[in-house]
């Protein structure tokens, strides 16, 4: 049974997806955090896979890692990012891990000769799922994202889940649709008939939305909220228009025009409680976002950006999120050119056109496709005193250009670039090689957060001002240890290790080398926030302004 007192807020997508479902949940989740209230934000993924981990970035996105190692959908991150604050993996839910959870038990003989099925074994193991992220961390609110769209064979069981989690406690439970409003440019006018349909469909589950955030390029009038309204039994204040708009961060601020947080409480018999305190920081982060002084030049080269003739870089949206939040704080407005590493190995490009940036990235990546051309941009960027900021494999790459070209070890390689190297500076951890032999791809590399010791007198432990950090780790290969002392002869600083000193976390140049230039093996992006911006991505834009 679901529990009484904890209220759920469901949010379903209508229409078509790609609307912003995600931002509009961590946003509903923001305007009720400042509020006073505890948030728990849980995404639900109807797919099969277990995790997001063993996706391809460039058709699914980006994989985000939680604090405790789950590889989740990119919502995960912004639901952090909007609420400051991390999430426990029970917040996360996929078909894959229900369906995993059933079967195993059956195969346990846990359901007592009975026979098993969808209803009610898959919809009891969702309820108590979302039970369980509801009560994990002392949260009062919980707003759980479906993932996909009203119509869906998929999504069904989730929809079915919480439409009887809302039988069972009626005043607990409320329902929210995020749909498109399409202004078709012939007809000039906003369409409300693809919504209403959307509601139907979902009525037809047996589930009534409270309220309806319409999406749409153009504010909703009162006369399609008065539509939507009648032909669906929706309050008209309760139809919300979400116009686009340049910014994420905005949406909380918009839904509070329309006092979003004022009505979904009042629904829900909940109280107002401290008025609005948290939403002023919020408001000043965006106020810098809208107003900055400069801007900043980076080029981000890496791999996951071309489907046929568009560039997305969804694989990567943590990464633009970390370089946001510190150059926004220090007043200037990133401007990221993307560039695949194999155009500088195609002769597509030269890599000296790298001249022109303020600074460069090198994000994380598998496999070796676009290799030979990172590490040409690296060389570059080295030898011309570019700022350069490595992330995971970036910083892997960095070590290995390090050691052909300052070494002398010509043929110096990643273990995922050569398997026979003769000089694999970088190289297989010692507990994944049987992983691989097996098979045993799914959630098996070394993930999640691990603490590393920060060195006296280098950029990384001035940028955090701490001698202990925790960050957030996805990689199955590490520096080789064999070859560290040679590097550090030849001047390459590892100034993170883990607190054993086995493995190297950061590596840098001293200031007097070159004006920035750092890697980390884990992947500090995860941990940026818009109102805590991470202090390596801050340190690295601090760079590339004086560069500038
Ligand atoms: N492919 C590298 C590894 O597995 C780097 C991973 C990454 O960049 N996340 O170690």
């Amino acid at each position: 049974m679901a529990k009484k007192g904890h209220k759920y807020i469901f949010v379903i997508g209508g229409v078509m997806s790609g609307v912003g479902k995600g931002v509009a949940t961590a946003s509903i989740g923001k305007v009720l955090q400042s509020n006073g209230y505890k948030v728990n934000l849980v995404k639900v993924d109807p797919y099969l896979n277990v995790d997001a981990g063993t996706m391809n970035p460039t058709e699914h996105g980006e994989t985000f890692v939680l604090r405790s190692g789950l590889e989740t959908d990119q919502d995960m991150g912004n639901y952090e990012r909007f609420l400051n604050r991390d999430l426990p993996e029970e917040n996360y839910v996929t078909s894959g891990m229900v369906y995993r959870a059933v079967i195993e038990r059956e195969r346990n003989l846990e359901y007592d000769g009975n026979c098993v099925e969808a209803i009610p074994h898959i919809r009891d193991e969702i309820v108590e799922r979302f039970e369980k992220a509801a009560s994990i961390n002392g949260s009062q609110i919980s707003v759980i994202e479906i993932g996909g769209t009203v119509g869906d064979y998929q999504n069904i069981m989730f929809i079915e889940a919480a439409r009887v989690m809302k039988a069972r406690n009626p005043d607990d439970v409320l329902f929210i649709m995020v749909t498109y409003l399409p202004v078709p440019s012939k007809v000039g006018e906003m369409k409300t008939k693809p919504t209403q349909n959307a509601i139907r469909q979902l009525n037809s589950y047996g589930v009534q939305p409270d309220f309806v955030i319409g999406r749409s390029e153009e504010v909703l009038d009162a006369r399609r909220k008065g539509k939507i309204a009648e032909q669906c039994n929706i309050r008209p204040d309760h139809v919300i228009s979400a116009p686009d708009i340049d910014s994420i961060y905005d949406v909380p601020l918009n839904f509070e025009r329309d006092n979003l947080s004022g009505l979904i409480l009042k629904q829900l018999k909940l109280k107002k409680k401290e008025k609005q305190v948290a939403m002023a920081q919020w408001a000043s982060f965006v106020q810098k976002v809208h107003n900055p002084k400069k801007e900043v030049h980076i080029a981000i080269v890496g791999k996951y950006f071309d489907t046929g003739d568009f560039v997305l870089s969804d694989a990567y949206i943590s990464v633009i999120e970390a370089i946001k939040f510190s150059a926004y704080t220090l007043g200037a407005k990133p401007v990221l050119t993307w560039i695949s590493s194999q155009s500088f190995e195609n002769g597509k490009r030269k890599v000296s056109e790298l001249k022109k940036y303020d600074g460069v990235i090198v994000p994380g990546g598998f496999g070796s496709t676009g290799i030979p051309g990172k590490l040409k941009a690296i060389k570059f960027i080295r030898e011309n005193k570019i700022p350069y900021f490595g992330l995971c494999y970036g910083m892997q790459l960095a070590v290995v250009e390090y050691a052909q070209n300052v070494l002398g070890l010509k043929d110096a390689a990643t273990r995922e670039m050569h398997k026979d190297g003769k000089h694999l500076v970088i190289d297989i951890m010692e507990d994944q090689k049987e992983k691989l032999r097996n098979k045993n791809y799914g959630g098996t590399m070394r993930l999640g957060a691990y603490p590393a010791h920060l060195k006296k007198g280098t950029i990384a432990r001035a940028a955090y001002d701490q001698e202990m950090v925790e960050e957030r780790h996805r990689h199955r290969y590490e520096v080789n240890p064999e070859y560290i002392s040679q590097f550090e002869e030849a001047g390459l600083v590892f100034s993170g290790t883990s607190p054993d000193k086995t493995l190297m976390e950061i590596i840098e140049l001293p200031k007097k080398v070159h004006p920035f230039f750092l890697g980390t093996q884990f992947h500090p992006e995860l941990q940026a926030r818009p109102l805590a911006p991470h202090p390596l991505f801050t340190e690295f834009v601090k760079a590339c302004l004086k560069k500038k």
